[in-house]
C-alpha cells in the first residue's frame, strides 16, 4: 500500500517523526513524505530533520510564506499534481496547520483516503485559524487518531461513528521520550550561561499575542514583572518582528529559535514557561515544568486537568499579580501520568491502521 505523508511546519516534525520513521521499516508500505515548505528556514524546518534523523523528503512543495489564502491554495495547487504522481490510497496528515487542511481537501476530492494524527482537540474559539483548519479537516478524515479524551468527546458529539475514532496518545510524547537521552547532552544551558530552575522560558507566535505591537508589549512588560528575579529565555518566532521589541538585556536573553533539542533542554529545566503554544502545553504538561499558557483557552484540556498547565487570558493577565504566580507555583502537581501518553501512540496507530484497512 502507497502512502503519503504531508508535513510542513514546526510542530508537525515533532508529531511526524515517530511515525514515519516506524511506517518506514514496514515492507507492508510504500511511503513517501512531502513536505508543503510552510516552515522553510534552517532553524523551523532542516534541524528538525537532522535532529529527529528524518530523511530527507521525497517532494518539497516550496511554498514559503504567504496569507492563510495564498498558503492554502498553493500547497492544494502543488500537491494535487504530486498526489497524482504518487498515487497513494491513504495520506497521513497532522494537527492544525494549514498544510493539515489543504492536503486533506485535495486527497479527498482525488479519493484518495485521509488519516488524521492529532484529531479532536477543539479550543472553541472560531477566530483561531489553527481551529478552522482542525474541524474542517476532521469533518473529511477517513480515520481520527486522538491524543487526550477530550478529542473523543468533541468528535462523538459532532457526529462522527465511533468506529473511525482511535484514543492512541501522543506521538509527540513519543519524539520526547525517544530523544530525552540526546536532550540530556545538550550544552545549551551552559551556552546561554543560565542556570537550571533559575531562568524563565518564553514562546510566542499566536496571531492575537503578537501580531498587535500594544499587546506583544503588555505580555513583554508583564512576563518582566513576573520573571521574579529569573532571567528569560526567548526563542523569538520569526512571524515576530525584533526590531519592534524593546527588551531590557539585563533580563532578557533573546534568541533564534532554536532545534529540538536544545528547546526540550531548556523547557526541563525551566523554572517555568510562559506560552502560547499548543505542543508545549503537551511537552511541559509530560516533564512535569509548571506553564502559563497565555491565552483565553486550550484545545488540550487535559494539561489543566492533570497536568501542569494554568490558562492565563487576557483579562488575567492583566491584572496579574506576582502572587498568582507563587500560589499556582506551590499548587501544582508534578510528574501526574497523562492517559496513554508513554511513548507508545506510533505503535498504536500502525495497529489501529493495520486492522482498519484490512477489515
Ligand atoms: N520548539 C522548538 N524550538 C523552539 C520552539 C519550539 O523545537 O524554539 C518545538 C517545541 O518543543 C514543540 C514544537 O516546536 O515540539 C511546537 O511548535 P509551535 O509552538 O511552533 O507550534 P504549536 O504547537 O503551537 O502548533
Amino acid at each position: 500500500m502507497k502512502i503519503a505523508f504531508i508535513i510542513g511546519a514546526r510542530p508537525n516534525f515533532v508529531k511526524a517523526a515517530p511515525v514515519i520513521s516506524l511506517f518506514r521499516k514496514c515492507h507492508e508500505f510504500e511511503s513517501f513524505v512531502v513536505h508543503t515548505g510552510q516552515h522553510f528556514d534552517q532553524n523551523m524546518s532542516s534541524i528538525f530533520f537532522d535532529q529527529l534523523e528524518m530523511n530527507k523528503p521525497e517532494f518539497n512543495l516550496n511554498i514559503g510564506k504567504g496569507s492563510h489564502a495564498v498558503q492554502t491554495a498553493n500547497i492544494m495547487i502543488k500537491i494535487e499534481r504530486i498526489l497524482n504522481i504518487i498515487q497513494p490510497q491513504w495520506i497521513f496528515v497532522f494537527g492544525d496547520v494549514n498544510s493539515t487542511l489543504a492536503a486533506a481537501i485535495v486527497a479527498k476530492k482525488l479519493n484518495i483516503k485521509v488519516s488524521h494524527i492529532e484529531s479532536g482537540l477543539r479550543s472553541f474559539d472560531m477566530t483561531m485559524p489553527e481551529e478552522l483548519n482542525r474541524i474542517l479537516t476532521d469533518r473529511i478524515s477517513d480515520l481520527l487518531f486522538v491524543t487526550e479524551k477530550s478529542g473523543c468527546e468533541n468528535l462523538r458529539a459532532e457526529g462522527v461513528s465511533d468506529n473511525k475514532i482511535f484514543f492512541v496518545g501522543n506521538t509527540m510524547i513519543d519524539t520526547l521520550k525517544n530523544m530525552l537521552p540526546r536532550i540530556e547532552k545538550s550544552s545549551i544551558l551552559k551556552d546561554l550561561k543560565v542556570y537550571q530552575n533559575k531562568y524563565i522560558l518564553v514562546t510566542l507566535h499566536r496571531p492575537h499575542n503578537v501580531d498587535n505591537v500594544n499587546q506583544l508589549r503588555l505580555l513583554i512588560e508583564k512576563i518582566s514583572e513576573l520573571s521574579f528575579n529569573n532571567r528569560i529565555v526567548w526563542p523569538i518566532h520569526p512571524r515576530i518582528s525584533f526590531s519592534k521589541l524593546d527588551l531590557d538585556s539585563s533580563k532578557w536573553t533573546p534568541l533564534s529559535p532554536v532545534g529540538y533539542i536544545e528547546f526540550i533542554k531548556l523547557m526541563k529545566n525551566a523554572a517555568y514557561i510562559f506560552t502560547d503554544s499548543g505542543g508545549i502545553q503537551e511537552e511541559s504538561s509530560f516533564l512535569g515544568v509548571p506553564c502559563f499558557t497565555l491565552r483565553n483557552n486550550t484545545e488540550r484540556p487535559i494539561t489543566c486537568e492533570l497536568g501542569t498547565n494554568t490558562i492565563v487570558s487576557d483579562n488575567i493577565m492583566k491584572n496579574i499579580s506576582l502572587e498568582f504566580i507563587k500560589t499556582r507555583l506551590d499548587n501544582i502537581q508534578y510528574k501526574t501520568n497523562i492517559p496513554l501518553w508513554d511513548g507508545q501512540a506510533s505503535i498504536r496507530i500502525m495497529n489501529c491502521f493495520k486492522e482498519f484497512t484490512a477489515a
